[in-house]
């Protein structure tokens, strides 16, 4: 049977539970434990497939194409768990299985209700993903802040699920902040002493509180949180803010986190061993011999989450090269307001990730013939790709006005245009071309040089695709078409003749990328940036 750690997070949001609860993962397999995470999210959509960047972050897809939160992002890059759909619950996800029993009758006779209906449902898919994956531990952290109404019924099922696993075998572990008051210069841990208070009124008592401070927890403070927060005081432990997120499982290990949980968990195993993930990230992190600055150009610029696996794909790219990475970020509508020059000036390398609808396209297009035309290392994703063959018809192939009939419909040039099988969906919801698919690479390419291989897999996330009518035109002016989908020959990646690295691909590989294993297209990028003279 698997042993359950369940993360809640109080006090406010963005306290990185998510990181915390991969960086726990990490540790627990650094000592030869198998985990799997899960993270519920209390709202209702049934994905977030449906939502904006700015409420939601990014939408992180997996191989089996569900479209997720962006912690699932964390738990891969940090961890080995196989993760698929049932590794992320929702709200909506719950209620519609519910919903669907009770029209189908499977509850006659009965009034269904939070509990034990919802509740069960909640306790039922924890459970089959600790079934079906055979892992030691499942960590299962719950989204949103304690208090919330929103949050209630999983937390409640958590408190059920505890009492049925028995004692031994499920622990609490609860996220909060101790904040350090400036004009007063103390810390403060009466937040935390109400967030855990909120947590006891519903039934649940932490096991290990983490407490997210900017300065370091001494003795008394230990003691003060241990006291009224009914922890050992070994089990208050610090987490304080540093600077890169993959420090995190070191500073958990310093503060005796994997002791704790194996003691609370009665669980034997290996002395821990964190020594690669010390060499190969956290050194190279630490001590580069050499720095690249890169240019990311999108619209969701202002929000942090928005393009979250881009940005850590790219510092994968820094570390596999032993290079600090230093991201500017650039809104694209910016390059249309003033120009690309004074935006792109210096950068040794261009990125423009995946997006949605008309606004900022022009200024992306602006900074990829920048790109081209200046010999400056160029990687698109998605949408980086569609804007880079626009970008390439019109200026280079003399196509005026080409376009993507996503931006506009009766364009004379729909060099980008609706995939077939997406020409009568009608919904909205988990119906783009989703998850992987096989890509087939030629030789003698830059993506064959970076994947070594001549057959790949990728995620993807579209609907519109580069549309094979102008193929033939656009290879005769120099654009290589080195990766495709082999079943109804979809260009997967296209490159450019006579120039240092411009590669563009319809996939999304920064899902693909671990700090120590940075995704091939990443790594020779960040290898182009480096080597480009400017
Ligand atoms: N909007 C484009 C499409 O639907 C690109 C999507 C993306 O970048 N993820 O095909």
């Amino acid at each position: 049977m698997s042993k359950y750690i369940f993360v809640t997070g109080g006090v406010v949001s963005s306290l990185g539970k998510g990181i915390a609860s991969a960086a726990m993962g990490k540790l627990l397999e650094s000592r030869g434990l198998k985990v799997t995470l899960i993270k519920c999210d209390p709202y209702i959509n049934v994905d977030p497939g449906t939502m904006n960047p700015y409420q939601h972050g990014e939408v992180y897809v997996l191989d089996d194409g569900a479209e997720t939160d962006l912690d699932l992002g964390h738990y891969e890059r940090f961890t080995n768990a196989e993760l698929t759909r049932d590794n992320n619950i929702t709200t909506g996800k719950i209620y519609y299985s519910v919903i669907t029993k009770e029209r189908r009758g499977d509850y006659l006779g009965n009034t269904v209700q939070i509990i034990p209906h919802i509740t069960d449902e909640i306790k039922n898919s924890i459970k089959k993903v600790s079934v079906n994956r055979r892992v030691d531990v499942v960590i299962v952290e719950i989204g949103g802040t304690v208090g919330d109404i929103e949050s209630l019924p999983f937390l409640e099922a958590i408190r059920q699920l505890r009492l049925e696993v028995g004692r031994g075998n499920a622990i609490n572990v609860h996220v909060t902040l101790v904040p350090y008051i400036k004009s007063a210069g103390e810390i403060k841990t009466k937040p935390t002493q109400h967030s855990v208070g909120t947590l006891r009124e519903i039934g649940i008592i932490p096991d290990i509180i983490i407490c997210r401070t900017e300065k370091p927890l001494n003795d008394a403070t230990k003691e003060k949180i241990a006291l009224f927060c009914n922890v050992d005081k070994e089990a208050v432990i610090t987490a304080i803010d540093v600077e890169s997120i993959y420090e995190v499982p070191i500073c958990f290990k310093k503060e005796g986190m994997d002791r704790l949980i194996l003691k609370f968990l009665n669980l034997k195993c290996k002395k821990e061993d964190l020594r690669e993930w010390e060499t190969k990230v956290l050194k190279r992190l630490k001590y580069p011999s050499k720095e690249v600055e890169i240019a990311v150009v999108g619209k969701y610029i202002t929000l942090q989450d928005a393009y979250k696996s881009v940005y850590e794909a790219l510092i994968h790219g820094g570390i596999a090269n032993d290079a600090k990475l230093i991201i500017r970020r650039i809104d694209s509508e910016d390059i249309e307001k003033d120009g690309e020059e004074g935006h792109l000036k210096g950068v040794r390398g261009i990125l423009v990730p995946g997006g949605f609808g008309h606004r900022g396209i022009e200024g992306k297009i602006k900074a990829i013939r920048y790109a081209r035309e200046n010999n400056i290392p160029y990687l698109g994703l998605c949408l980086g790709v569609q804007t880079a063959v626009i970008e390439f018809a019109r200026n280079v192939c003399r196509m005026k006005g080409a376009n993507s009939t996503e931006f506009e419909k009766n364009t004379k040039y729909p060099v980008i245009s609706l995939l077939e099988e997406q020409k009568n969906v009608k919904t909205k919801g988990a119906t783009m071309r989703l998850g992987i698919y096989d890509c087939v690479i030629k030789k003698g390419t830059k993506a064959y040089e970076a994947y070594k291989t001549s057959r790949v897999a990728e995620r993807h996330r579209h609907r519109y695709e580069f549309n094979n009518e102008y193929r033939d035109i656009l290879e005769n002016h120099g654009m290589i078409f080195s990766g495709i989908y082999p079943k109804n020959n979809l260009a997967e990646i296209v490159e450019l003749k006579n120039h240092p690295w411009f590669v563009a691909c319809q996939f999304h590989p920064e899902f693909n990328s671990k700090p120590d294993r940075a995704h091939p297209l990443f790594r020779d990028f960040i290898k182009a940036a480096i080597s480009c003279k400017r």
